[in-house]
């Protein structure tokens, strides 16, 4: 049977399998979440994998939480890679049934619909249609469906830690997210910090007795602002400038008390040629010289700024492709996680973000017909 690609109809109804499977990130589950489905979407797509001629393992990133990868071997030592998230956002303020998966209006609807099920929908249809035909990739090709982007971001760490048990280079790998088909060549990373200080009590009669804890993270907030304004006076990186605000100062316990304890938390960007941990440990050193008093300091986030220049040959690959010019994004994705088990990196993928955890939903079935062209470009599947 002549290699065909799948039509729109078939991607469509692939997506709708996979919309009406919730798998709304646990922590972001309400009354409307659905069964936690992550997991039940981490099997199914572990048996369509091996259904459709894929090598599959698992691995439980988080308890109950696997991260599932399809191999599927090549004819060349190319290898190539996608990333795509199995889990979505809440539900709980979206307007109508999120997992009906109802195809209209040449759409399909409901949450993952556009962020990011639809990819895994176009790649499904495709191993489909090209296991109907006996093609297969030129070369070796893995999937990893990966849990947990949406809050914690530990599923795309894990595959890459998996890769790297296996000794596993891939030459391309395109992180699966809605992108309007543009290739996204960075985006910033972030790191987030919360620190403790640690004061002393005392009756506001008598401050002397007491370590004024508020005080001394009012001196620690100055501090880190000085910080953002000498960031902002470096020369800028490929994606900008680096950005620190603080976002929390708490402290005090009575109007005439001496606080003893005040708790400050920070954002900070980080851009190319910067190293998320290092800049940990530069805030780190800042604070304990500012802040008079001792204090405590717990990591919340700690991600690389992801960049890939702009005249990579699979940037320009994909531009020529889609005829959309390469572009950064305003948002993160898991592409910061590969960066030294993939020799080249791109975020792609059917739709717009504004869709992205909407209060409706949905991908237009055209996009996926175009992705679906791409990828069988890319994988070597033609007609
Ligand atoms: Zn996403």
């Amino acid at each position: 049977m002549p290699f065909t690609l799948p039509t729109g109809a078939q991607m469509a109804t692939w997506l709708s399998r996979l919309v009406q499977l919730p798998s709304v990130s646990p922590d972001q589950a309400g009354p409307r979440a659905g069964a936690p489905g992550e997991a039940l979407l981490a099997a199914a797509v572990a048996g369509w994998f091996a259904a459709l001629g894929g090598e599959v393992h698992t691995e439980d990133v988080l308890p109950h939480r696997p991260n599932v990868y399809g191999v599927w071997r090549g004819e060349s030592d190319r290898w190539l890679a996608v990333d795509v998230h199995l889990d979505t956002v809440s539900v709980e303020g979206m307007t109508g049934d999120p997992f009906d998966g109802r195809i209209a209006q040449g759409r399909v609807y409901g949450r993952g619909a556009v962020d990011t099920k639809a990819s895994l929908a176009i790649m499904l249809a495709l191993l489909e249609a090209m296991q109907a035909s006996g093609v297969r990739p030129t070369a070796n090709l893995l999937i990893a469906a990966t849990v947990d982007e949406e809050v914690g971001a530990t599923g795309a760490p894990a595959a890459a830690d998996w890769m790297r048990r296996g000794d596993l280079m891939v030459d391309e790998l395109l992180v699966a997210e809605a992108t309007s088909l543009a290739p996204i060549y960075g985006h910033k990373g972030v790191v987030r910090i919360e620190f403790q200080i640690q004061g002393k009590a005392a009756h506001s009669s008598q401050p002397h007795r007491g370590q004024n804890a508020v005080v001394a993270g009012a001196q620690l907030a100055l501090a880190l602002q000085a910080e953002h304004e000498r960031l902002q006076s470096q020369p800028p990186a490929g994606l900008g400038l680096p950005a620190l605000t603080v976002t929390i100062l708490q402290g005090g316990t009575g109007i005439n008390v001496v606080p003893d304890a005040c708790r400050l938390a920070l954002d900070r960007r980080v851009v190319d040629g910067e190293r998320a941990a290092a800049v940990v440990a530069q805030l780190g050193d800042l604070a304990q010289a500012a802040c008079p008093l001792p204090l405590t300091m717990t990591v919340q986030k700690e991600i690389d700024a992801f960049y890939q220049p702009v005249d990579a040959s699979f940037i320009r690959q994909l531009s020529e492709w889609t005829g959309q010019p390469p572009q950064t994004a305003p948002y993160g994705t898991n592409a910061w996680a590969y960066a030294d088990v993939a020799r080249q990196r791109v975020v792609f993928g059917p739709g717009a973000i504004d869709q992205a955890h909407a209060a409706e939903e949905w991908v237009e079935i055209a996009a996926m017909e175009q992705v679906a062209t791409i990828y069988a470009r890319w994988w070597g599947a033609t007609p």
